[in-house]
């Protein structure tokens, strides 16, 4: 079975041939150091949990789908909450979708099917915050090295006052997890 991009695999998933990371400067935030993965998607297997890396950043930079990869605009920007407080932000690695995507996303994934978690409008105010990697678990994890310098790893949404926590429900902040999908 083909697996087609946007499909039946999202566009942000790393696949197996892009399992390598280096640190390299990244120019979807300002050329600052970050960990870098190749780009070959549709290479080897997908590996549904894992976002890559890079087009993880550029994601959320761009505001583009997860899904199908292509730019959100504000009027079909939707987004399934996912996320967790941190230091006095209520921070996501989770990109917006298109409406079509979603569909396909909750289609594609049993857990967000169950928990009938709907998407909702791509709430405003949110920052964009730099996850900075280092020390010895991810060295070990990507398997380069560190040594002191600051790299930036996922790129995360961040709100202050999330208000759309209080109009959703708790069994729809369901993870948008592919993986039981996987072939
Ligand atoms: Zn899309």
């Amino acid at each position: 079975m083909t697996l087609v991009i946007s499909k039946d695999v999202p566009w942000n998933a790393t696949w197996s041939a892009e399992e390598r990371h280096e640190i390299r400067p990244c120019r979807h935030i300002g050329m600052n150091l970050a960990i870098w993965s190749p780009h070959k998607p549709g290479e080897g297997r997908p590996l549904f949990a894992k976002p890559h890396m890079v087009r993880q950043r550029k994601s959320i930079v761009d505001m583009r789908c997860t899904v199908c990869g292509e730019r959100t605009d504000w009027r079909d920007r939707w987004w399934f909450p996912r996320g967790s407080w941190n230091e006095g932000w209520w921070m996501s690695t989770e990109a917006p979708v298109h409406l079509r995507c979603a569909d396909l996303a909750r289609h594609a994934c049993p857990k967000l099917r169950t928990a009938g978690g709907d998407p909702i409008p791509f709430p405003g105010g949110s920052k964009v915050l730099s996850a900075i990697v280092g020390g010895h678990a991810t060295d070990k994890d990507f398997g380069v090295s560190i040594a002191g310098r600051r790299v930036v790893g996922h790129l995360k949404l961040a709100w202050r006052r999330p208000l759309f926590l209080a109009s959703i429900t708790e069994t729809s902040q369901c993870p948008l997890d592919y993986r039981s999908t996987a072939v």
